[in-house]
């Protein structure tokens, strides 16, 4: 392995699943959901394949029919409006949207400022595009994890390129408020920086509405040419194996990201395009009653967890719950995610692993409740059982 990625090895995911995969145990790691989206759209998939949509290389920006369902969903709930020939891209899932655009946008040196803690793509994304990553922390303030803005302003230096955001953010479940959003606006254009906002679970926010960062060109036109936004099927109609994900912003950008991606996977998956173009044009309530869903588990798994003893982090959004293991006595995230299965059944994931330095949170672990209310009735009796 070469210098850039030698902190890198094995994504937590993948240890925390085998480790359940091993014990048996009720896996609240990984954030995928155990059951499967809307049948229809597996049917549309299906489709597809029959059909020999998608079946040979679909074109390299991705299928007219999902470019035009996804600037179609931007206007339809953000009122963002995107041509869908020049500003929309469709990758292989958001991770390689992220991927794609940190290579095309940085230079060797370039400083990234990114939220912490972050996803761990994030940090791989860009030390592979060699750049180098400047954290800002989020930390917890009146139950919410907040983003400090005067310690954003302080992050930015003249080598700072871009600011890698991500509403609702794993693993805190923090939503950015209004506020947050347009200081990072009146930022980026300010010091002519980059955004790169992730807003993969845009669909999954359970107190008031996500505001993707994208909407505040209205009142800072710069920030249009500035902003490269990245989602994703996977979260939105729980099919996270599918890996559908895009990325919409002005011409330029697009461009940009696309020549990265074309030399990384050139094109994604095709029937499967075709298939969440359909997604996308879903009714309103299967967006409704999937946040009403997920709120109620939301709700079972917090419970559980603050009767079991942990300090809760109630999250606006995502399907994570951010725990501080503390009060049970507990020192370190790590070891008490490791020895979990044996003591209880369950698999959580460590917080500290999201962080340059795991002291800043050496007692937070997550758990995913994108799992049916049995099982996460189950799991909250075993941890409250345990501790
Ligand atoms: N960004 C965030 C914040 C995520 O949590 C995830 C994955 N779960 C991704 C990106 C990756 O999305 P995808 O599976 O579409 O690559
Ligand atoms: N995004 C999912 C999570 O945060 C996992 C994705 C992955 O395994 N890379 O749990």
């Amino acid at each position: 392995l070469n210098r850039r990625l030698a902190e890198f090895g094995t994504t937590i995911f993948a240890e925390m699943s085998a480790l359940a995969q091993r014990t048996g145990a009720i896996n609240l790691g990984q954030g995928f959901p155990d059951t499967d989206g809307p049948e229809e759209v597996r049917e549309a998939a299906v489709r597809a394949l029959r059909d020999g949509r998608g079946n040979q290389y679909p074109p390299g920006p991705g299928v007219p029919e999902l470019r035009q369902a996804v600037a179609d969903h931007q206007q339809r709930f953000h009122g963002l409006s995107h041509d869908p020939d020049t500003e929309v891209l469709i990758t292989a899932g958001a991770t390689e949207a992220i991927a794609a655009t940190l290579l095309a946008l940085l230079e060797p040196g370039d400083e990234v400022i990114a939220l912490e803690p972050y996803y761990d793509s994030y940090a791989a994304g860009i030390a592979m595009a060699g750049g180098l990553r400047v954290p800002v922390t989020l930390r917890p303030y009146e139950g919410r994890f907040r983003l400090d803005l005067d310690e954003l302003r302080a992050a930015v230096t003249p080598r700072t390129r871009l600011i890698l955001l991500n509403t609702p953010h794993n693993p805190t479940g923090t939503v950015l408020t209004p506020e947050e959003l347009a200081a990072v606006a009146e930022l980026a254009c300010e010091r002519e920086l980059l955004v790169v906002t992730d807003e993969v679970y845009e669909h999954l926010v359970f107190e008031g509405d996500h505001l993707p960062l994208a909407t505040f060109a209205s009142r800072h036109p710069d920030l249009r040419d500035r902003v490269v936004t990245i989602s994703s099927a996977g979260k939105t109609f729980s099919y996270t194996g599918w890996k559908v994900g895009w990325v919409t912003a002005a011409p330029a950008l697009i461009s940009a990201v696309r020549s990265a991606k074309q030399y990384l996977t050139y094109v994604s998956a095709g029937p499967f395009q075709y298939a969440v173009a359909e997604a996308l044009r879903l009714p309103d309530t299967y967006f409704t009653d999937l946040r009403a869903d997920l709120r109620q588990k939301r709700d079972i798994l917090a419970d559980g967890l603050r009767a079991a003893g942990f300090e809760v982090y109630q999250p606006a959004g995502t399907y994570f719950i951010t725990t501080d293991i503390a009060p049970l006595g507990e020192k370190d995230a790590y070891d008490f995610c490791r020895a979990l299965p044996e003591r209880c059944g369950v698999v959580a994931v460590p917080n500290s692993v999201f962080y340059d330095n795991p002291d800043t949170a050496r007692t937070h672990v997550r758990f995913a409740f994108c799992k049916r209310a049995e099982v996460l009735t189950e799991a909250a009796t075993r941890l409250r059982t345990t501790f």
